[in-house]
């Protein structure tokens, strides 16, 4: 059976194939040059172009459907080999910068929001893809691909970067290895080049996972789904609180190594007259004393069945220069994406019950 060439570092490559200068070749051609077929890679031998396709495959995952939004966003169903289907949403961050004449002075600005599970295990209440139950891990191309396609199909020069947010389907700790193996992949300098620091994890908070994150030492940015600051609501919104509590959290976040000029990114979904009181914002600033913190405001997005309800803008607004006033780091994050379903989770396998 072929490897898929994705699912491997650099250093794996470098262990397989010799000289170790063909690995970066093959990175080079694979990665920014998105080629998809060896025989096109001229400044290797005959005879290596078809050792390695005997031995590697590289395929991309198949496109099921595309939906783009008014505000630019767009949502990209990708059919895996198994035949489940992951979503991943571009999101334009900062448009295009014209000139009079025309010419482009300021490149657009991209982040990827990308899946790492199909469903999720965690069975949040608030959760579209939790909906859907866990099918199963990514393995580590499954991950990468998401990002390579959408260069390759924008064709992106290879040294625009793009941010990338582990916010997709799925919890980026509930699979934690092939997580690790994707990152490194990413940031590799001759493959996507992707830097750590561009790269966040959004976890519903298994503080064992993030306490092992912290010791693969990989320097990638960390947001944690707090969404409750006391364990009562939390344990009803996030059923993994009854195994992680707040207290265990905060514990694991304190130990994690942060770059001196980057902060841990809480994410604090508002659900209308759940927790978006200033009796909570005031509970909040005190779980945040000793860290650094930037919190994020996420409106809720209902979606089909759900039982809660989008908060009031001024309660949102009150909370946010609530924190502010306390010298906490706030902003609101601006939800993209609701015309087609594309904004925070409100992704999910729709095509479950037709997968084999
Ligand atoms: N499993 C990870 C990452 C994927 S979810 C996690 O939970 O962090 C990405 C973000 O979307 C999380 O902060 C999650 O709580 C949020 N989210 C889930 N459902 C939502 C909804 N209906 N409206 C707004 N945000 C939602
Ligand atoms: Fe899973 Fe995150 Fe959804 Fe919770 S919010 S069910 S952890 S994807």
């Amino acid at each position: 059976m072929k490897r898929n060439f994705y699912d491997l570092t650099k250093e794996n490559l470098q262990e397989m194939i010799k000289p170790s200068f063909r690995a970066i070749q093959l990175f080079s051609w694979v990665y920014q040059k998105y080629s998809l077929d060896f025989n096109e890679m001229t400044n290797l031998s005959k005879n290596d172009r078809a050792e390695f396709d005997k031995i590697f495959s590289l395929n991309l995952p198949e496109l099921a459907n595309k939906e783009i939004s008014s505000d630019g966003s767009i949502k990209y169903l990708f059919k895996l080999k198994d035949g489940y289907t992951i979503e991943t949403v571009l999101l334009p961050m900062k448009n295009e910068v014209v000139d009079e004449s025309g010419e482009i002075v300021k490149h657009a600005r991209y982040t990827v929001c990308i899946s790492t599970q199909v469903g999720c295990k965690m069975g949040c209440a608030f959760c579209y893809t939790a909906k859907g139950g866990f099918k199963r891990d990514l393995t580590p191309g499954e991950i990468v691909t998401q990002v390579l396609y959408i260069k390759k199909e924008l064709n992106l020069p290879p040294e625009r970067r793009v941010n990338i947010v582990f916010m997709g389907m799925g919890e980026p700790l509930d699979n934690l290895e092939n997580l690790a193996t994707s990152i490194k992949i990413f940031g590799d300098v001759d493959g996507l080049s992707i830097s750590p620091r561009r790269q966040t994890i959004s976890t519903s908070g298994l503080a064992t996972k993030i306490e092992k994150l912290a010791k693969l030492n990989l320097n990638v940015l960390l947001a944690i789904s707090l969404h409750a600051v006391d364990d009562e609501l939390r344990d009803k919104l996030m059923p993994v609180n009854k195994a992680y509590n707040i207290a265990s959290i905060i514990e694991a976040i304190k130990k994690f190594p942060i770059d001196s000029r980057k902060r841990v990114m809480f994410e604090y979904l508002m659900i209308k007259d759940l927790n978006d009181d200033l009796k909570s914002a005031k509970k909040l600033i005190k779980l945040m004393h000793g860290i650094k913190a930037k919190i994020n405001l996420i409106y809720f997005n209902p979606h089909e069945g759900s039982e809660f309800q989008r908060p009031l803008r001024e309660n949102v607004e009150e909370f946010k220069e609530y924190l502010n006033r306390a010298g906490l780091i706030c902003t609101i994050r601006e939800s993209k994406g609701l015309d087609i379903s594309a904004a925070c989770g409100q992704l999910k396998e729709r095509s479950l019950k037709n997968a084999t």
